[in-house]
């Protein structure tokens, strides 16, 4: 069964919640403060994470920004007031969903299923996809990238990039696509983050196994080409 983890500051809707959550078979993590949920969130192997917005330490906003820089993992947020700004701001960041406080528990637990569901389609969706291109491979199940048999330590926003490279090879991509596909709202306008990837990937695969990998066209962008 699904473990889902609560990061929530009132004792009382978190103990709540935590009862109905086990009472349907769910194993279940709390955390009280943001900076906890997002470190249980990322490292105690959760499935889902319930993410109040108005925490002590780090805001539920910036939980779910942070754990999108790392993670897939779905995410709903509980806003104590019917505030649509907060609402907004989350769905944006990347949320799956948000419920107003107080809420249907009933309503809660469908909306649990339906992303958990979600969330394992498109991983399974994802297993059946390795990328290759010469001696470089991309598996996209579990996130690993190999150059010949030797395994390449990218980080995730590395690996997005070099996966929408090379899924859409032998087309020059502007910075701005790349900004738009690879990294979502987080540095909105701001391209020079995609120069600053562009050379970490060139460091960890052109330089150091001696290839022309990644094309500059200048004017335009990025090209992963296949040699002719
Ligand atoms: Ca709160």
């Amino acid at each position: 069964m699904a473990k889902i983890l609560i990061v929530e500051d009132e004792p009382k809707i978190a103990r709540f919640v935590e009862l109905e959550l086990k009472y349907e078979g769910y194993e279940v993590e709390l955390a009280g403060d943001g900076r906890t949920g997002l470190d249980k969130a990322l490292h105690a192997g959760v499935d889902l994470v319930l993410l109040d917005i108005m925490l002590p330490e780090l805001s539920g906003i910036e939980v779910c920004r942070r754990i999108r820089m790392e993670s897939e993992l779905p995410i709903i947020m509980l806003t104590a007031k019917d505030d649509v700004t907060d609402k907004v701001a989350g769905l944006d960041i990347g949320a799956d969903d948000y419920m107003t406080k107080p809420f249907a528990i009933e309503e809660l637990l469908a909306r649990i299923r339906v992303a958990l569901n979600r969330h394992s389609k498109k991983s399974a969706q994802r297993k059946l996809e390795v990328l290759e291109f010469g001696k470089l491979r991309l598996n996209l199940s579990s996130r690993s990238a190999y150059y010949g048999e030797e395994e390449l330590s990218l980080t995730k926003k590395e690996f997005e990039l070099l996966e929408y490279l090379l899924k859409n090879k032998n087309v020059a991509l502007n910075r701005e696509q790349l900004l738009n596909n690879v990294w979502d709202y987080e540095y909105f306008g701001d391209t020079n983050v995609v120069d600053v990837y562009i050379r970490y990937l060139r460091q960890k695969i052109d330089d150091k196994y001696g290839i022309h990998l990644i094309s500059t066209v200048r004017g335009v962008g990025y090209i992963i080409k296949d040699e002719t």
